[in-house]
């Protein structure tokens, strides 16, 4: 290969899968991580994730999902263990069930079968579910959990056996802007030079690029949670049960067993914002009880489970939610890819490929994705100020 040369920094879901796509459009790609790929400090190295394809109003994430789905597919046809289980997802919401209403022209257009349930239907249908305070409720059937962290990894597996570079070593944070002029340089003191730079480094883009990107990410903490289920209980795993978004009461989600590993759940809720290198990863006893009384709540043969395991990972929050790919402005050939706030493992796979087709040029950063976007938002914007209240 004579492609052009190019170092990815970050091997979590989205560094994965854009080296994996650059590789394929013959370019030569050494993938850095410095915990390596979907390590457990990284957002990407839980256990399972949510793909859905409902995203109300914006129909880029629905085309997003849609291509991610096939290439996850495909991902998974070729590996040793499951990588996506389409077990369905349960949509739960009290008056304001715009967030599906919205999709519904979308999820026609890119075939994700969606399915209004009726009360007494979906009681019947779900009996495990207390549905006291739903108001309406959604049966989406294209849709289920990954496999996360073995997904990433097999992407990286993919990827090294293709003849790609992996390396695991830490970029110094001040080597990043200027990677175009001087290269990279690694924690050892070597330096690594490429032709140019992706920069996937989840939440530590805030560290890499602390005036570019830092006034526009936080990292916050998250608490995720697995509880054990009734010996024998096939009701309360994905044989029976679909993933689930419950926003009838605050906002919640959870994936019912998945090979047996308990039953998860964890709120969509924002915690403080944290340094994802030195966090401690013990669980919030305040969070666990509410997530506790929600369970006892909605799935009632849960109530007094008890907890198997749980994890604290970080969502990349940028002010909108919205996701961040870019040029370095003072760099062209440094881009970065993150800001997943807590919903982009899904499209991982065609990040990865639209990431790739932006780093050669073909196309430019779609303009809802470019960090120029804040720029023309007014200081009261609501938004803003919810940003800004984010606090360590
Ligand atoms: C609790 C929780 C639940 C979620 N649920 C869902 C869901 O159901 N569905 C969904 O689609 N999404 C979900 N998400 C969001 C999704 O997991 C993230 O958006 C996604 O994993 C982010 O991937 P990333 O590759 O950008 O970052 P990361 O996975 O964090 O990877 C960044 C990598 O960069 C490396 N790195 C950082 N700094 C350096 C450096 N200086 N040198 C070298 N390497 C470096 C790190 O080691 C890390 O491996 C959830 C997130 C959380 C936390």
């Amino acid at each position: 290969m004579n492609g052009p040369r190019i170092a990815v920094v970050g091997a979590g879901v989205l560094g994965a899968w854009t080296a994996r796509s650059l590789q394929l459009r013959g370019a030569r790609v050494t993938l850095v991580d410095a915990w390596g790929p979907a390590n457990s400090r990284s957002s990407s190295g839980d256990e399972t994730r949510i793909i859905r394809g409902a995203y109300g109003d914006q129909p880029h994430y629905v085309e997003l999902t849609d291509r991610s789905f096939h290439l996850w597919e495909e991902l998974g046809s070729g590996s040793s263990g499951p990588l996506l289980d389409r077990i369905g997802a349960l949509w739960l919401f009290g008056d304001d069930s715009s967030f599906v209403t919205q999709a519904l022209p979308h999820l026609e257009r890119w075939h994700f079968p969606i399915e209004p349930l009726e009360t007494t239907t979906a009681r019947r249908r779900f009996p495990q579910i207390n549905w006291d305070g739903v108001v309406a409720a959604y049966h989406e059937h294209r849709a289920g959990l990954l496999y996360a962290r073995r997904a990433v990894r097999e992407v990286v597996a993919r990827f090294a056996s293709a003849g790609g570079e992996l390396r695991l070593a830490r970029v110094q944070p001040r080597s990043a802007t200027n990677a175009g002029r001087h290269g990279l340089v690694l924690a050892d003191g070597s330096s690594l030079k490429a032709d140019r730079y992706v920069f996937a480094a989840g939440p530590w883009l805030c560290e890499l690029f602390p005036d570019w990107i830092g006034p526009w990410l936080r990292p916050t903490r998250q608490e995720v949670f697995y509880f054990g289920t009734p010996a024998g209980d096939a009701d309360l795993t994905g044989a029976a049960l679909p993933a689930w978004i419950d926003n009838a009461r605050g906002s919640w989600y959870g994936i019912p067993g998945n090979e047996d590993r308990g039953f998860k759940i964890s709120s969509n809720d924002l915690g403080a914002v944290v340094d994802p290198t030195t966090a401690e990863r013990t669980p919030d006893a305040v969070r666990l009880q509410r997530a506790r009384v929600h369970l006892g709540f909605r799935f009632p043969a849960l109530a007094g489970a008890p907890l198997l395991e749980s994890r604290v990972c970080q969502y990349e929050n940028t002010p909108d939610r919205d996701l961040l790919i870019d040029f370095s402005p003072e760099d062209p050939n440094t881009l970065v890819i993150g800001g997943g706030s807590g919903h982009a493992f899904k499209m991982g796979p065609a990040l990865g490929e639209l990431v790739a087709r932006i780093t050669l040029g073909e196309v430019p950063p779609p303009a809802i994705f470019q960090t120029g976007r804040f720029a023309s938002w007014p200081p009261e914007d609501p938004r803003l100020k919810a940003f800004a209240a984010l606090q360590r």
